[in-house]
């Protein structure tokens, strides 16, 4: 019988296929994604998925909203460049964020699988226009 996975290893399943998909989802024809702070022009696979509200509020962690292509240099050098992200986005999008990321909400294991099958389905077919 395989183990049933643990919580840690659903959730870091999840965020890298949630993270894929951000990158593919705005990539150009050449797989070109536009760093949403600084707005240089990165490969896919070369750029981030960065979080306008940090990872650790669970209600926004995998909000298409709030998760764009980042490059390394803001997301990890500035810390998320998070004022520049704000403008990006605009005022009433930050704040509709950042009160929800305020809510607790509480996916179940199963919740976050069904999750991470929606997003596999979606990069599954974005990839296909890539490569
Ligand atoms: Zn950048």
């Amino acid at each position: 019988m395989p183990r049933k996975p643990s919580r840690k290893t659903i959730v870091k399943k999840l965020d890298a296929i949630f993270s894929k998909y951000v990158r593919l989802k705005d990539a150009d024809f050449k797989g070109n994604c536009i760093c949403v702070t600084c707005g240089r022009s990165y490969y896919w696979k070369e750029i981030q998925a960065g979080h306008f509200i940090s990872r650790k509020h669970y209600s926004t962690r995998w909000d298409e909203r709030n998760v764009k292509p980042q490059c390394y240099s803001c997301n990890v050098m500035r810390y998320g460049e998070q004022y520049k992200y704000s403008k990006y986005l605009g005022i009433e999008l930050s704040e509709d964020l950042l009160n929800l990321s305020y809510k607790i909400v509480k996916f179940s294991n199963s919740e976050l699988m069904e999750m991470t099958l929606t997003y596999n389905k979606l990069v599954q077919e974005l990839e296909m226009s890539y490569i």
